[in-house]
């Protein structure tokens, strides 16, 4: 008997464990309810806010992999990603994340800083300073040197244990970089130039069975035509029907061409300026009419010259 009364003093004991364990199961169920209602209220509202800056970033640097603190503080350097909104405007951004417009216009490969779209989503890096994808067989040294900043601080806002420590293919943080002149140019739209202002009247691409290589800009006779950009004149006289041409070399890799000139301003082997007038609109070669034939080649590939006309 009192082997039976011991043994039931555990089991009711073990009941009110059970009744006490519902309940706190019951009320953990109702604050989880409770917690998902305000979590569906909440989120929505959330996620608009988050729709304009996201965070964490693209590119996340790992933390350091050993006991040896980095040779600098870390910068908290980052990338994060920014959707711009209806009146934005480059330097707003810029500012706003405490980089510089340049830095944030070559980081988004834009062609034209003064275009921004509504909607348009843009990395933004939140110090001055450019992204670098390492190649096989780049070293922090080289790349520090090549845009004249420090290796200790490459390593330190990327968080890389030592110059050996790179992948190829990972993109860093160059903190302060400094971008080149003519990357500055183009990302401003200040490279390219429109040699005549006109109307469009023939686009690159298919046209009778064939195709066309440039663009047609319509223009009267006698309309100075500038260079797209500066450049060396390594062509400037007739050639089949291009009429009169003028091509300008760029020097990296790309030419313009601009054909049907009436006369020309320019001789071979001249140095041009970006602007500079190159000859006169004309309708020499195979023309209907006065108007200046662009082209803009790459490896001497004819391109689309809109892609790279602001
Ligand atoms: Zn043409």
């Amino acid at each position: 008997m009192v082997s039976g009364k011991c043994s039931e003093q555990p089991n009711r004991y073990e009941e009110s464990t059970v009744r006490l364990t519902r309940k706190v199961f019951t009320r953990g169920v109702v604050l989880c309810l409770a917690l998902a209602l305000v979590w569906a209220l909440a989120a929505p509202a959330a996620a608009a806010s988050l729709r304009t800056l996201r965070t964490p970033p693209i590119f996340i640097p790992p933390p350091p992999v050993n006991d040896r603190e980095p040779l600098l503080p870390p910068l908290q350097a980052q990338i994060v990603e920014y959707e711009v909104r209806s009146g934005d405007t480059i330097w707003d951004i810029a500012s706003a994340f405490g980089t510089d417009p340049d830095s944030l216009a070559i980081i988004n490969e834009m062609s034209n800083a003064n275009r921004l779209q509504p909607g348009q989503l843009l990395r933004v890096l939140n110090m001055p300073g450019l992204l670098y994808r390492v190649d096989p067989g780049d070293e922090v040294a080289d790349i520090a040197d090549a845009y004249g900043i420090n290796s200790e601080d490459i390593l330190a806002v990327n968080f890389i244990r030592s110059g050996d420590d790179l992948t190829v293919g990972q993109e860093i943080i160059l903190p302060y970089a400094r971008p080149a002149r003519e990357a500055v140019l183009a990302a401003r739209g200040e490279l390219w130039l429109w040699p005549v202002s006109g109307r469009i009247t023939s686009f690159f691409g298919p046209r009778w069975g064939s195709f066309h290589t440039g663009i047609d800009i319509s223009a009267p006779t006698g309309t100075p035509v500038a260079a797209s950009r500066g450049g060396r004149v390594v062509f400037a006289g007739w050639r089949g029907s291009y009429g009169n041409l003028v091509i300008v070399d760029h020097r990296d890799g790309k030419t313009t061409w601009y054909a049907h000139l009436s006369r020309f301003a320019v001789g071979t082997g001249a140095w041009v300026e970006r602007g500079q007038t190159l000859g006169f609109v004309g309708s020499t070669g195979r023309s209907t009419g006065p108007h200046v034939h662009l082209e803009i080649r790459v490896h001497d590939q004819p391109q689309n010259p809109l892609n790279f006309l602001p």
